[in-house]
């Protein structure tokens, strides 16, 4: 029986959540969940916004799922040592799963077209699943330096680490339109030449069946909003992949639909990409969406159940449709979309 770890969190973690966890039992009766502390609220309850059984809980964990953490921006929290902050129960938490691959579907819901800041006919259909890597590169490597007028990071790969996070790309793109685009800038950057070496050699030793190509960071940051169209799976390194990820999130139109997967050799973290949205915290008007959106991937990535992630992709979808929150222009609340969704699972499709 797998058991997932839920996080609630702080803001509207706990409301986003409990309408993920309710699809959860409904499509995967069989796991158990076990729901601990983790942020401000962790803090409150136990002096860390990390706590110990929050850290034991993950040991036998097949997979994570996270609300979000942290208050607003004149809370007494960001006042606390910095290690006591809610934040810091994220990283924390980030660093004991050790993913390395950070995996975020940038989808424009059909129906939805009108919400995209890019023109309808550009909109409609988008469907991008941006793998990014998450531990190496140059917001991690020990060479970094800043002396009087002179300052310097560095960024480093070895072929192993490129290795695991392309394999994940490749792995995903099997399972939806079978192409993967590595970006580099490898015109410039010695660690793109080798990214980009490493990324290719995979892909002729391990997926034939994948069509890869490789871009310039520059020209995929036109391309992603000019002719989004022309992407399946987009695999990067970190820095190139931080920037990509925030630029293409804007496609969909709202925060409230942007799941996330970071996947390693652990359990998975699963979580919505919006903040803990303290200004309509507790108003039950929150859009699960992207909660339950994580519960798809959660199915798919961390119990490699892809017919009941499907079934739960699917049933999202019909309740944007035909039940929008308020963020998405629409009426209904939090309950009344996640009923919603419930209600289509049990619809056949
Ligand atoms: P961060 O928490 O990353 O520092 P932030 O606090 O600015 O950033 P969010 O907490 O995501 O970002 O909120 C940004 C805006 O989007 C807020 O007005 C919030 O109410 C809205 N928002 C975010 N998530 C949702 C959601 N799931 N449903 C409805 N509105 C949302
Ligand atoms: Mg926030």
């Amino acid at each position: 029986m797998p058991k997932i770890v839920t996080l609630p969190g702080d803001g509207i973690g706990p409301e986003v959540t409990a309408a993920a966890v309710a699809v959860l039992r409904e499509v995967a009766p069989d796991v158990t969940i076990e729901e601990h502390a983790i942020g401000g609220g962790a803090y409150e309850a136990h002096g860390e916004p990390f706590p110990a059984a929050t850290r034991d809980a993950l040991k036998d964990a097949d997979a994570v799922l996270l609300g979000t953490v942290g208050g607003a921006h004149d809370s007494p929290w960001n006042k606390l040592p910095r290690p006591l902050r809610p934040e810091s129960g994220l990283l924390s938490l980030r660093k004991a799963l050790g993913c390395y691959a950070n995996l975020r579907p940038v989808r424009v819901q059909p129906g939805l077209e009108h919400l995209s800041p890019l023109k309808p006919e550009l909109a409609r259909g988008v469907d991008i699943l941006i793998v990014r890597e998450l531990l190496g590169g140059i917001y991690f490597d020990g060479d970094r330096k800043i002396e009087g007028d002179t300052a310097y990071n560095t960024m480093r790969y070895t072929t192993p680490e490129v290795e695991r996070v392309a394999d994940m790309a490749f792995w995903a793109a099997e399972q939806r339109k079978g192409r993967v685009t590595s970006v580099d800038k490898a015109n410039v950057l010695e660690v793109s030449e080798l990214w980009r070496r490493d990324v290719q050699a995979l892909r002729d030793r391990k997926y034939r069946g994948v069509h890869l190509n490789h871009e310039y960071v520059d020209s995929v940051a036109m391309l992603i909003v000019s002719d989004p169209g022309r992407y399946d799976v987009i695999v990067t390194e970190n820095l190139f992949g931080d920037i990509l990820s925030d630029l293409a999130a804007v496609i969909p139109g709202s925060l409230g639909l942007m799941p996330s997967a970071s996947l390693g050799d652990g359990p998975g973290l699963f979580e919505p990409i919006h903040g803990s949205a303290p200004d309509i915290a507790g108003k039950g008007i929150a859009n699960p969406a992207a909660a339950i959106m994580s519960v798809g991937m959660l199915l798919r990535h961390g119990l490699s159940r892809s017919d009941a992630a499907n079934a739960v992709d699917r049933a999202v979808a019909l309740a944007l449709r035909a039940h929008p929150t308020r963020d998405l222009g629409g009426t209904a609340d939090t309950q009344t979309f996640t009923r919603a969704v419930l209600d289509a699972m049990e619809t056949p499709a």
